[in-house]
């Protein structure tokens, strides 16, 4: 299968790049960005950044996903942004709309009195089917079939590093089900009733459970004492790097359901973040987990830098170590590293030669 082409090229341009184009993605991979028509500008500077940084050299595809359709606009410039393919999805209005079980008055309800509280995007509609979509439904598009791995991209995001190995390959030669940037401590207040509600799922399905008095369990990556609440812990998942396969499996999805039914992401503000980052620290093992240390990454206010001098050197990194979110009392990275009993260089793929 050739890579399309950009529209916008003209006959002769467009052979030059299918000529030179001569990588091609060697595992079933590709971003995976679900993003509205107005940030158009936002995401094609998110390309911009992963092309140079990365894809130019392996050219994996581009899935778009919005639960409007994407405007000619935005298909002509996102895929004048890349040499790979593009697709773009439509969200099934069942995966963005609301379950005959929630109280729509009641959600109303709990979205005034958060946005009253001040929580941030407390008073959002659309930001709970958003997050509900992220944490159940988006990796069951049928875009993604036939997909080993995906790598989860927002608008507005920076990688301030060259990226110069295939981070789905390391996935694939170890095996591996999830990997991160960033790990962070999430407001209380969003997620009053999650862990009450994944201690039923826990009881209800102890057969999706990884072991938690196994040595490699990861189970305290989200509990400071034996699971007797959360202790806000998660991977912040607007970077993530993941299987498929594990988000389609059986027990990720009985999680789901499990969590669907209780209501919390629209009384409350469940995210998609402790809701994949439980599940990853119940259901699977460390060794299943990877810290994706050397990828410099930005998004919003918090940046993750690579701190290690040695590595720096070699790194082509722009970003301040000095700055880097490990750094940040909120991060949950000392935590991981604590659990895992790992230290930073571990997590350096690539060595100065
Ligand atoms: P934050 O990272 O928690 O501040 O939330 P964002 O506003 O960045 O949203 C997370 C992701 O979902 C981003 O990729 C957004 O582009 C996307 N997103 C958020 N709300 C909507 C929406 O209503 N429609 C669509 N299509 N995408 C959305
Ligand atoms: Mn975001």
């Amino acid at each position: 299968e050739e890579p399309k082409a950009p529209v916008l090229l003209s006959q002769e341009e467009q052979e030059y790049v299918r000529l030179t184009n001569t990588s091609r993605p060697r595992v079933k991979a590709a971003y995976v960005v679900l993003v509205r028509n107005s940030e158009l500008h936002a995401l094609r500077s998110s390309m911009r950044y992963l092309e140079d940084r990365f894809n130019r050299k392996y050219n994996y595809p581009w899935i778009f996903l919005n639960e409007e359709p994407f405007t000619e606009e935005f298909v002509k410039l996102t895929q004048q942004m890349t040499n790979s393919e593009t697709h773009y999805g439509l969200v099934p209005e069942k995966h963005w709309s609301y379950p005959d079980w929630i109280n729509q008055t009641l959600a109303r309800e709990c979205r005034e009195t958060m946005a009253h509280n001040g929580i941030v995007y407390g008073g959002s509609e659309s930001y709970r089917h958003m997050c509900r979509f992220q944490s159940g439904f988006f990796f069951l598009h049928p875009l993604l079939d036939g997909l080993d791995y995906y790598w989860r991209v927002e608008p507005g995001v920076k990688f301030s590093c060259d990226i110069d190995y295939d981070p789905f390959q390391l996935m694939v030669e170890r095996d591996l089900k999830y990997g991160f940037t960033i790990a962070l401590e999430e407001y209380r207040s969003t997620v009053p009733t999650l862990w009450e509600t994944t201690l039923e799922f826990i009881k209800t399905y102890p057969q999706y459970m990884y072991p938690r008095n196994k040595a490699d369990s990861l189970f305290r990556m989200v509990t400071d004492d034996n699971g007797q609440s959360y202790n806000l812990c998660h991977f912040w998942s607007n970077f993530e790097i993941a299987s498929v396969k594990f988000l389609r499996s059986e027990g990720y999805q009985a999680y789901f359901r499990h969590l669907d039914r209780a209501g919390g992401f629209f009384y409350e503000r469940w995210g998609d973040a402790p809701v994949h980052s439980i599940a990853v620290a119940l259901m699977l093992s460390q060794k299943d987990v990877h810290w994706f240390y050397d990828i410099g990454y930005k998004h919003d206010t918090f940046e993750h830098c690579p701190t290690e001098p040695a590595w720096l050197v070699h790194g082509k990194c722009y970003c301040n170590p000095l700055t880097s979110f490990v750094r940040d009392s909120g991060s949950c990275t000392p935590k991981y590293l604590e659990i895992t009993n790992s230290s930073t260089d571990q997590y350096i793929v690539t060595r100065p030669d």
